[in-house]
């Protein structure tokens, strides 16, 4: 049994490959939030944060409190933010640059890709693994130490394959 501590540093440490590769795939600004602005005349739009999603799903356990309490001490409270002209009910969401949470994110916050993004990554990428609803409910195991060593390993060792396929695609 690790403690909740060394479990949210597992969480992060996956948040941090999850996190490369989302900048590897590089769908949602250029293919999604950039042509919505351009839809809506150059204002901003709130895409797929259409509700306090950092809350929504989060489960009661203490290690979800731990993973809350650092993100607010890192990037503060969310009634500590006030953006001019919101366009999403998340007051972690920036008008003009989106999520302000490069870490410490929720896990369906840090899961979630839509089906078209998904898709993209089926057809351009070769990409099938990504299941946002499994790589959910994994972040949780995580959180909660549901989720054996093995497991862990390799779900790591799927996202670096993703990485790497994206990588190898690009060059
Ligand atoms: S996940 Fe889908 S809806 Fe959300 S920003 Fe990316 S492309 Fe847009
Ligand atoms: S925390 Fe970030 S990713 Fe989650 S709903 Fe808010 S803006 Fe979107």
């Amino acid at each position: 049994m690790k403690t909740i501590q060394q479990n949210l540093a597992k969480y992060l440490s996956v948040e941090k490959l999850l996190n490369s590769l989302f900048e590897h795939f590089n769908y949602c600004f250029t293919q999604c939030i950039e042509i919505e602005i351009i839809k809506n005349d150059g204002q901003p739009v709130s895409a797929c944060c259409k509700d306090k999603y950092y809350k929504k799903y989060d489960l009661e356990h203490p290690v979800f409190e731990l993973l809350k309490g650092e993100r607010e001490r890192l990037y503060g409270t969310p009634d500590e933010h006030h953006f001019d002209n919101p366009v999403s009910p998340c007051e972690y969401h920036n008008p003009k640059t989106g999520c302000i949470l490069p870490t410490h994110k929720s896990p369906i916050c840090l899961a979630f890709m839509c089906q078209e993004s998904i898709e993209y990554l089926r057809k351009h990428y070769n990409i099938f693994e990504y299941d946002y609803l499994g790589v959910n409910y994994a972040l949780e195991w995580i959180l909660t130490d549901d989720f054996s060593e093995k497991d862990y390993v390799d779900f790591e060792k799927s996202i670096t394959s993703m990485i790497q396929k994206i990588i190898a695609k690009n060059i």
